[in-house]
């Protein structure tokens, strides 16, 4: 007998899931696709490693972004499961003359990632197998406890569909929170799935390790909430964010003052941010609320105000109203009414170098441009970092050109197409509004761009930051792939709240790779910020070294590349010192190390490296 999961909570749970993704991608998405194995067409210049996103099929008018694909079914009360329920199917493969068999068995991710702990509620991610799914179209998961354990044997958790998750829309069968493990016995867990109809099966093991052997930083935290004039803020205690609390709510209302000031209308009600200890995507996302990364070892090039400005600039945006805001607008003008996109920044010069030439005498750009027809008709899969910097660009022309109040009347009266996308709506309002076709905007927009003053230090800083988060988020596809966008794990914020879920946030990928990678590339995300471009591609060069050997096989990547290999020393060294690194910084053969002292503490510590390549602390 088949068992299918009914959830009277899927309605809901779509649309939040539908409501996040639309704000992830119009806020942190890149355009990136999953599979990094195989060369992709790139901008010239980019590096190789930066693969551009594959054509998507044309928008859902009435919605700005791709449509997301929704999850498979949740258990609507993934709490205590159905004690003694019988295996459901049989745990010999079923012999299918065709089509063949899968060989091989599918990828099971499981959350919390980085290991199992008593009173962890656990959910499961399974990939199809590499051979397919043969025709199967679901999975069924059961456990069997220790031999010692007062545990009903074995357990069933479910049945889920194949579907398309996430915005990549890559296919799995979800569980969340499928499994509650409160109250067992640590030891080790037989998983079995079974592709349905017909099979095969597979059985993995499971450690579920004692309660008190968790983190010391996870025991005893939990959701908490503070309130600022602008802004309730939901935290996880012991965290940075309950460390910098006080600052943190200062600096937030300051942006809501500011984001108010920028667009002149005011916030109804108080904005809900949720501070989240790990680094999903970019860094921020939002739906009617705000979600932005806040940690220690923040490996984004972003300020996190300037995210969160850009956030409630969108929920502003969003009050004042439009039939039909295309996505290119709507972003350009939180990058515009931010000041930037990761930093302050000009846009406009910075715009000018994405050319084939710029300035006078005129020297070379880099050729990067895209032009507005197609970005417009496919934003957010186009390259991240160049489609916002010249959304925003041009915002500010048309701002420019027109004042504030002839461009918001025309970006509000923009009506959906009858034909095309999101060009030919924007085209058939600047015809009725100024009188001009797409076309000419554009042809204009760039005769500004090519008059703009700029330099070779904005097109130094366009590429590397461009280079910078598409290294960024090649790390995240091939070492932390729930914190990648595209198949970013985004558990339901009110659900783990109410059911005090809180390691699937503490939790994650933190091997020496992981933390020598992270370091890196926060080393380089502050080069960038300071304009140390030399020293920013030396450690960009040492992510992605390591990287290429990820991807070909390589045992022991880490070996790569030299600079790598040292980071991964020091980690290592300080990891066996009891302590969680958050920072390095490697000057010929001194270092200076910032570690986690106590559960949210910052304390800075010296090495020396020795002719063996080991590291010492120093005095
Ligand atoms: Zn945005």
């Amino acid at each position: 007998m088949r068992t299918i999961f009914t959830n009277p909570n899927h309605k809901r749970l779509q649309r939040l899931w539908f409501g996040l993704i639309i704000l992830m991608i119009a806020c942190r998405a890149a355009a990136l696709p999953f599979a990094a194995a195989e060369p992709q067409p790139q901008p010239p210049g980019l590096q190789a490693e930066s693969p551009t996103p594959a054509p998507q099929p044309a928008q859902n008018p009435a919605e700005p972004g791709p449509t997301p694909a929704e999850p498979g079914p949740t258990p609507a009360e993934p709490g205590p499961t159905p004690p003694a329920a019988l295996p459901e199917t049989p745990s010999l493969p079923i012999p299918q003359p065709a089509p063949a068999e899968p060989a091989a068995p599918p990828q099971v991710i499981l959350h919390p990632e980085g290991g199992l702990y008593v009173g962890d509620q656990v959910s499961f991610e399974v990939l199809p197998p590499p051979d397919g799914l043969a025709g199967a179209n679901q999975v069924s998961l059961s456990l069997a406890g220790p031999a010692q354990a007062h545990f009903p044997v074995p357990q069933s958790l479910g049945t889920q569909r194949f579907d398309a998750f996430g915005i990549g829309g890559r296919t799995q069968a979800t569980f969340t929170w499928a499994w509650d493990t409160h109250g067992l016995a640590a030891g080790a867990y037989d998983l079995t799935f079974t592709l349905l109809p017909d099979g095969p099966t597979w059985t993995q093991t499971l450690e579920l390790q004692p309660a008190d052997q968790l983190p010391a930083a996870e025991q005893g935290a939990t959701w908490s909430l503070a309130r600022s004039a602008c802004c309730a803020v939901y935290y996880i205690t012991q965290t940075e964010a309950e460390r910098d609390l006080p600052q943190l709510l200062q600096d937030l209302d300051a942006q809501a003052a500011s984001a108010v000031g920028r667009m002149g209308i005011t916030f109804t009600a108080p904005i809900t941010i949720t501070l989240v200890p790990r680094l999903v995507g970019q860094g921020g996302f939002a739906d009617d609320t705000i979600s932005v990364s806040y940690l220690d070892r923040d490996y984004t090039a972003s300020e996190i105000g300037r995210i969160i400005h850009h956030e409630m600039i969108h929920i502003l945006d969003a009050r004042l109203g439009g039939s039909y805001r295309p996505s290119i607008l709507v972003e350009g003008l939180a990058v515009y009414q931010s000041g930037g996109h990761f930093k302050a920044e000009p846009l406009m010069p910075r715009s000018a170098v994405l050319l084939d030439q710029f300035g006078s005498p005129p020297l070379a750009g880099l050729d990067w441009y895209i032009p507005l027809r197609p970005l417009t008709d496919e934003f957010y899969t186009s390259q991240h970092e160049l489609g916002y910097l010249e959304g925003a660009s041009l915002v500010e022309y048309m701002v420019r050109r027109w004042g504030w109040e002839d461009f918001s009347t025309f970006y509000r009266d923009i009506q959906p197409p009858t034909s095309g996308g999101q060009a030919s709506a924007i085209n058939t309002a600047l015809k009725r509004h100024f009188n001009l076709t797409y076309a000419e905007l554009e042809a204009d927009f760039l005769q500004a761009l090519r008059s703009e003053p700029t330099s070779q230090a904005w097109r130094a800083d366009v590429e590397l930051t461009v280079r910078f988060y598409d290294s960024m988020r090649r790390y995240q596809q091939l070492l932390d792939p729930s914190a990648y966008f595209l198949n970013a794990w985004l558990p339901d914020q009110k659900v783990m709240r109410e059911r005090s879920i809180v390691a699937d946030y503490l939790r994650h990928p933190s091997a020496p790779i992981n933390l020598a990678l992270e370091t890196l590339l926060a080393g380089a995300s502050r080069d960038l910020i300071a304009g140390r471009f030399e020293q920013m591609k030396a450690r960009l060069d040492a992510v992605n070294l390591v990287l290429d050997a990820v991807q070909a096989g390589i045992p022991d990547p880490l070996q790569a590349s030299p600079l790598a290999g040292r980071y991964a020393r020091l980690v290592e060294q300080i990891s066996g010192l009891g302590l969680a690194v958050q920072r390095l910084e490697i000057e010929g053969q001194s270092a200076s190390a910032w570690v986690r002292d106590g559960l949210t503490g910052l304390r800075e510590m010296q090495f020396t490296e020795l002719e063996n390549g080991a590291w010492q602390t120093s005095p």
